[in-house]
């Protein structure tokens, strides 16, 4: 089969169940809570044996479908999609850095991301090393057994600094650490930043895959290149 282009694929992205009327576009799903045909059945779902929406703040048809455009636009592993860019990053972050746990990073950053990492994590124990990313040696000599990832942004906002991810990846590669790009600037239609090095892209929907700002919305994007059982807190 010839190989599908970018926009073939964001066209012909099947629904994970085919729609009973056909709908060409996705229904918008507004239910909170999903029925199931037994007691037996939603046993099974608890146990992990029959996979099914249940609750929307977990998953919901409308945004699994969200996720699998995004994941097939960005040819990755899996994706998770969240209620906003920031809800994104703090997700990302917390799950893989725990107290006492630190992060590389700089301060060219989105204002609320420097604000998380140099306030909200600090009170949970998070420790940021803020350092010029744009210099190995600087980011080496912060490196310590605790470090757990590198974050930044692939053009910064609003400073339009150029990432040199590809060193960046191989510091990470070299102390076994994750790679995380914010790429709400880049996203995967105009940039893989997986083919780059990058293990997890945080993107701010909001902006450039809304189409134009008009509503919230977060993508966490996993390229399934990290080893995840270098990270203790797996
Ligand atoms: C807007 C933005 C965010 C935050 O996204 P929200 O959807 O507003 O929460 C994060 N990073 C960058 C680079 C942004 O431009």
């Amino acid at each position: 089969m010839k190989k599908q282009g970018f926009t073939t694929r964001s066209l012909n992205i099947p629904y994970s169940k085919e729609d009973p009327h056909k709908a060409l576009q996705m229904p918008l799903y507004d239910s909170v809570a999903f029925e199931f045909d037994s007691a037996e059945q939603i046993a099974a779902n608890f146990r992990g044996e029959y996979v099914a929406h249940v609750y929307s703040r977990a998953s919901s048809p409308t945004v699994e479908y969200f996720e699998l455009k995004l994941k097939a636009l960005s040819q990755s592993h899996g994706v998770v999609a969240v209620s906003s860019g920031m809800a994104a990053i703090s997700n990302t972050l917390m799950a893989v850095a725990k107290s006492g746990d630190n992060i590389i990073s700089e301060n060219h950053l989105f204002g609320h991301t420097y604000a998380l990492l140099n306030q909200t994590l600090p009170d949970l124990g998070i420790e940021t090393h803020f350092s010029d990313l744009l210099n190995p040696q600087e980011i080496e000599k912060l490196i310590d057994n605790n470090t757990r990832a590198i974050f930044f942004e692939t053009v910064t906002n609003p400073q339009l600094e150029i990432a040199d991810i590809e060193m960046l990846s191989e510091i990470c590669k070299k102390h076994k650490l994750l790679l995380i790009a914010d790429s709400t600037i880049t996203p995967p239609n105009v940039f893989k930043a997986g083919s780059f090095g990058v293990n997890i892209e945080v993107i701010s929907t909001t902006k450039y895959i809304s189409g134009g700002a008009t509503l919230f919305g977060g993508a966490i994007i996993d390229h399934g290149n990290f080893n995840w059982e270098l990270n203790p807190n797996f």
